[in-house]
């Protein structure tokens, strides 16, 4: 490819409302550029996202995974338990047609896989089966409104039992690795979706401080988790300072300007944590939930979502609250008059049934309870672990402090140990069953990112050799025909031998040329300049060691490929 005619020049000021720095890179690189909030992936960026699909279809194909092309849309039908499972979290999206018939974005949507299934595959014999699927994908819910979409691979394992998915599981993940190591990134594997037995899900994170996914990890065993997943042994905590004697008993204090957890526990000279907190969501199934938790503490709405079985949680309403005889900002659960109308579910956080008596709201406008205690005051009609995880809890499998750090996620796994519904095949003794399933998903626009971003100096980008856009990045210096004709011959072999090369020939100066190689970063810089007339020297460049050579031109081709073997050209 000529710079010359290149769409997508390179930038000598970094865009300034741009923070991540991978991105910034992208943009000055000329890789890159933001229109209305999203990426667009320029001319080079888009060979790098061939190049990353290039080594994940070998890497699939090589498990004998068998690509093929499903629907982007479907009729917006609520997907069961199962399907969604398939899907990352908040992934769908949904729309309407011309004739306001109502569509979801749902292009990794299992009902297609099982409509297929069941056409397809008859017999036990005919498993497993690898599919896999190159597709756009949207994340909902995403800090970084840019980070909402993406390009994604997904592979879809079908076996005849959950015992037999995991071996065809199992090579999957190990395809998936491979993947990683040839676009030489460190990816670490995190508990996905919390809570939720049937389905074994788990986030491939880049560690980072610019990503969008918060990840609790656990330094002493290895245990690592998105935050809302994070599992903590916070029972033993709470269980430190017990009642030693019969806790006094309840009594009404006035705390005047105090509807804040902070503005409480400064007016009454105590801790957070000993104070319990309200908070009300609406549900589509149950209505108004109240949970309680510590005051130090904050609610995990998925851990909540799940333990209560509803599908969303949204913010109450004041009239509901009001419904039960509650009062925000100094609502709680003792003594609420009209809880016995079964218009509300009371959750209570483990946080708050052990440990010393709490100050919590009275139900009445500036004023609180003192020395509430559970069991003796008040109920819940469900008590779960519904905490979000702090840094510096004890650690779920070991008992060490977890650290929160944040993370760039960048794949995806749903293991399910139930079954595909809608698939039947007849199995070993005749009988009708349906398929297990587990899906993987990479998305190749984050791997570009994170493969900057594990991978750069002061002067720009230094890609990996597999992951890199072109093999060689060719530089003419000087205006004199003879070196214009040399450069070009060199191109024209280099390319006939199968070798990608990107060649600067624009009459820029040698120092704006060097600069945007160094920001591009492919591996190998070779220049001709007028010297070569004279000496017949090719100077080589590596961009990792900064290592350069001199070699004669006869010898280029010979040495190019010994240092850096030729890659598959697309
Ligand atoms: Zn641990």
């Amino acid at each position: 490819m000529r710079m010359s005619s290149l769409f997508g020049r390179t930038l000598r000021e970094t865009p300034a409302d741009i923070d991540h720095p991978s991105l910034r890179l992208m943009m000055r690189a000329g890789l890159a550029r933001f229109s209305a909030g999203a990426i667009v992936l320029l001319p080079i960026g888009t060979r790098i996202l061939h190049r990353l699909a290039t080594i994940a279809h070998e890497e699939f194909m090589r498990i004998g995974a068998q690509e093929l092309h499903l629907p982007l849309f479907r009729p917006r039908t609520s997907p069961d338990r199962a399907q969604s499972r398939l899907l990352p979290p908040d992934s769908t999206l949904h729309c309407a047609d011309q004739s306001g018939r109502s569509l979801a974005f749902a292009p990794t949507d299992a009902s297609a896989i099982a409509s297929l299934i069941t056409g397809e595959i008859a017999s036990y014999r005919q498993l497993p089966v690898l599919l896999y699927q190159m597709h756009p994908v949207y994340y909902g819910n995403r800090r970084s409104s840019w980070l909402r979409e993406g390009v994604a691979l997904t592979v879809y394992a079908l076996d005849s039992s959950a015992v037999e998915l995991e071996t065809t599981s199992a090579r999957v993940h190990s395809a998936v690795e491979h993947i990683f190591r040839r676009c030489d990134i460190r990816i670490v594997s995190v508990e996905g979706v919390p809570g939720d037995e049937s389905a074994a899900a788990h986030t491939s994170v880049a560690i980072s401080e610019h990503g969008d996914t918060e990840v609790m990890i656990c330094e002493s065993c290895g245990y690592a988790a998105v935050l809302e997943a994070a599992r903590t042994a916070i029972d033993s905590m709470t269980a430190v300072s017990p009642a030693r004697h019969e806790p006094d008993p309840l009594e009404e204090i006035a705390t005047p300007n105090c509807a804040t957890i902070a503005d409480l526990a400064r007016f009454c000279g105590v801790p957070e944590s000993a104070t319990a907190k309200a908070v009300f969501f609406d549900s589509p199934e149950r209505g108004l939930i109240f949970a309680v938790i510590r005051g130090d503490r904050d609610i995990n709405t998925q851990k909540l979502r799940l333990v209560t079985g509803v599908s969303t949680l949204t913010p109450a309403q004041p009239e509901q609250i009001a419904a039960i005889g509650a009062v925000a900002g100094y609502a709680s659960p003792v003594g609420l008059s009209n809880r016995a109308s079964g218009n509300v579910l009371i959750v209570a956080d483990r946080s708050v049934i052990a440990g010393a008596p709490l100050i919590a709201g009275a139900n009445r406008h500036g004023y609180h309870l003192r020395n509430v205690v559970y069991g003796r005051d008040w109920r819940a009609d469900l008590v779960a672990d519904i905490a979000l995880a702090h840094a510096g809890d004890p650690c779920g499998k070991c008992g060490a402090p977890l650290q929160r750090t944040t993370g760039l996620a960048v794949g995806y796994t749903s293991h399910d140990s139930t079954l595909l519904p809608g698939t039947t095949f007849l199995d070993r003794d005749g009988m009708t069953r349906s398929a297990a399933v587990a899906s993987f998903s990479i998305d190749l626009q984050r791997i570009i990112l994170t493969i900057i971003e594990q991978h750069y100096d002061p002067s720009g980008m230094v890609w990996p050799s597999e992951t890199s856009p072109f093999d060689i990045h060719l530089i003419r210096l000087g205006k004199q025909d003879a070196t214009r004709q040399s450069a070009d011959a060199l191109y024209d072999e280099l390319s006939a031998a199968g070798i990608t090369v990107l060649y600067d020939d624009r009459d820029d100066t040698a120092g704006v040329k060097f600069n945007d190689a160094d920001l591009i970063g492919v591996p190998l810089r070779l220049v001709l300049g007028d010297r070569f007339l004279s000496d017949g020297l090719v100077e080589i460049k590596q961009r990792a060691t900064g290592v350069m050579t001199k070699t004669p031109r006869q010898e280029i081709l010979a040495t190019v490929r010994k240092v850096r073997p030729p890659l598959i050209p697309f």
